[in-house]
């Protein structure tokens, strides 16, 4: 797609600028792998750029280019809050809604830093004065690279900053397995690949980094912590804050385990419940027209994608469960059959 005004961005961008490029709270491969790439591509130009993370992000990313300089919000406030004050640009990447970034949300609300906002998720917050939003979009890396291509920066994607955004395509559409792997986003894979990336090196590096513990804890989650609703089409995993100091866990074990829950036939509707000391973190995932981005807007704060989203909720795990539980019974209709809807 197209960014209204690139030329103006364009213009802007023509001086070196103090960038700070940001991404969303709990930063996933697309978060983090657009943002690097980008911000290679400006520091390329010029630019004096930082990315800064509200929070850590998990060691299967750790392999980016440009990753070690990453400024984390939650552990290095101060230098961060001088870096935001000091931002010319600030650009929001794999997130339209402020809330998303935690206590950096009003601190980029509140600064007079021009503003650049490149993301692919549903209900975005107008704050930006340049946007790249589609949710025709499988990730924000597909948007990079489109405005890459409309700024004629592609020359700047080189093999490493083109490992960072296949990164995010191969995530973002689960492994060109969601109704979001279009003919672009296929495309767009090609010409990074043209570019150099390595596209079995990081499915190696994405994928294949389990250690023993995540393993086992995945085992123990499939026997001990799955259940199906059969009658519902729903099924759910939980986490208690015992199972995780049990097997202990760390950041990025617990991603994609929901998946598994929808992998079983006939599943519309996933979801997965960590339990942490002051809230109880939700991951959706569904099949076809139940929009889980709506479920979890209205029930559990919280938002995403159609078919991938999160929440939380300030219950304990066991009351959230039941809550979900009840919802289910009451959205019995709309999870029927979902397959047919794809
Ligand atoms: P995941 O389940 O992988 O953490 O998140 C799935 C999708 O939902 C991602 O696109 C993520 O950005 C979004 N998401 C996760 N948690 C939240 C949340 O608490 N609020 C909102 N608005 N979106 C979320
Ligand atoms: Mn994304």
């Amino acid at each position: 797609m197209l960014m209204k005004d690139a030329a103006k961005l364009k213009q802007i961008l023509s001086t070196p600028r103090r960038v700070v490029v940001t991404v969303h709270t709990n930063p996933d491969a697309d978060a983090l792998g657009s943002a690097l790439g980008f911000a290679s591509i400006l520091k390329q130009q010029g630019h004096a750029v930082t990315v800064i993370s509200p929070n850590e992000y998990p060691d299967f990313l750790k392999w980016m280019k440009g990753q070690e300089e990453v400024i984390v919000f939650e552990q290095q406030q101060e230098i961060a809050r001088e870096l935001l004050a000091r931002a010319e640009v600030i650009c929001c990447l794999d997130f339209s809604d402020l809330e998303r970034i935690g206590h950096m949300g009003d601190i980029v609300r509140q600064s007079s830093a021009v503003k650049v906002m490149i993301d692919h998720h549903l209900e975005p917050e107008a704050f930006a004065d340049f946007e790249q939003w589609s949710i025709e979009a499988g990730a924000t890396a597909e948007l990079i690279f489109d405005l890459a291509e409309e700024m004629d920066w592609v020359h700047y994607i080189g093999a490493a900053e083109a490992d960072c955004l296949y990164a995010g395509i191969m995530t973002d559409t689960g492994g060109f397995r969601h109704p979001n792997t279009t003919q672009h986003i296929h495309e767009v894979v090609a010409r990074l690949i043209g570019r150099g990336a390595n596209t079995a090196r990081v499915a190696k590096l994405v994928y294949d980094t389990n250690t023993e513990s995540r393993l086992r804890l995945m085992g123990f989650v499939l026997s001990q912590r799955l259940v199906v609703m059969k009658e519902y089409d729903v099924a759910y995993i939980y986490l208690t804050l015992d199972d995780q100091k049990k097997f202990n866990v760390q950041k990025g074990d617990t991603e994609g385990l929901v998946n598994y829950a929808l992998s079983i036939a006939n599943i519309t509707l996933a979801a997965m419940f960590t339990e942490s000391k002051d809230m109880v973190k939700i991951s959706f995932r569904s099949v076809g027209a139940f929009s889980v981005n709506e479920f979890a807007r209205k029930y559990f704060n919280g938002g995403g994608h159609a078919n991938a989203a999160g929440g939380k909720s300030e219950l304990s795990l066991q009351d959230t469960i039941e809550q979900f539980k009840s919802l289910v019974i009451k959205y019995k209709q709309e999870l029927e059959h979902e397959i047919n809807t794809i």
